[in-house]
């Protein structure tokens, strides 16, 4: 059978409305394929922040699709807490409060005559009046503390470990495990408690066996108080142990900071990755 042949015009023609089609044809594939990989990425990046339940997949299944896709660069963080919240400022020995800081305090303890910042005053406060009505007596003994204040405190507890014959350098490093550099002191802030109560009073480990450290442990995160240094985290929080030392973060952050289990610095550091 012989075919018939087309005038060259038209056969140049039919080529080129050929080609014109298989470009298009080319062109929605790869538009399908992108479409496909995109909705399959954003499916896998959805699932990832979802609790494994079966409602989940049926939702994904029946269309959830359409709700748009979360951003896939941005890391979940682990807890909903505004890190750049006053609240959670990170002071303590590499980390100095900032240039400018201001604090409006206010009386937190009238018996003691101590100052915290305000809110954290009105919180320390209604947190004392709690324990009270449980028969615990919570004594505000040390609170804000200007940074000339933490001067002369920092030089008294350098000196005692200079008479000690420490070397200047020694000492210094010394009482920097004890008593904060000034400036670098978390009481400049207005946010730092030191709690003690009338049986014991002296700012060491003991406080922990007190009915008032019982209470602290169960009850400070309610009004928006942390134990600040925990036992066992010097290396972590450049201070020793202190029983008697609650931050006020306020009551949501404190709620997830204990959650977490780790101590500020480490809860920092979680959030900033
Ligand atoms: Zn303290």
């Amino acid at each position: 059978m012989q075919k018939r042949e087309m005038p060259a015009s038209s056969r140049r023609r039919f080529t080129r409305r050929q080609i014109m089609r298989n470009r298009i044809i080319f062109a929605l594939i790869c538009v399908a394929i992108i479409v496909l990989i995109a909705s399959f990425i954003a499916r896998l990046a959805g699932g990832k922040n979802d609790e494994p339940s079966g409602q989940n997949e049926g939702e994904a299944l029946s269309g959830e699709l359409s709700s748009p896709a979360p951003d896939a660069t941005a890391t979940p963080k682990p807890y909903p807490v505004d890190m750049t919240d006053w609240r959670m400022i990170l002071v303590n020995g590499s980390n100095p409060v900032p240039d400018g800081y201001t604090v409006e305090t206010q009386l937190a303890d009238s018996y003691t005559g101590k100052e915290l910042q305000k809110e954290a005053a009105e919180q320390y406060a209604a947190m004392k009046e709690a324990a009270q009505a449980e028969g615990i007596q919570l004594i505000l003994c040390s609170a804000y503390r200007s940074v000339d204040y933490q001067t002369g405190l920092f030089e008294n507890e350098k000196a005692e470990w200079l008479a000690q014959g420490y070397s200047e350098e020694e000492a210094y490093n010394k009482a920097a495990t004890v008593v904060a550099i000034p400036g670098y002191s978390e009481h400049n802030t207005g946010l730092a408690a030191d709690i003690v109560t009338p049986e014991y009073q002296d700012l060491s480990e003991g406080f922990e066996d007190t009915p008032a450290f019982e209470w602290l442990s169960q009850h400070a995160g309610e009004y928006g108080f942390i134990l600040r240094y925990p036992e066992g985290l010097q290396d972590v929080t450049g201070i020793i142990y202190e029983p008697w030392h609650y931050r006020y973060v306020g009551v949501e952050n404190a709620k997830y900071i204990q959650e977490s289990g780790l101590c500020l610095e480490q809860f920092v550091e979680l959030m900033a990755e």
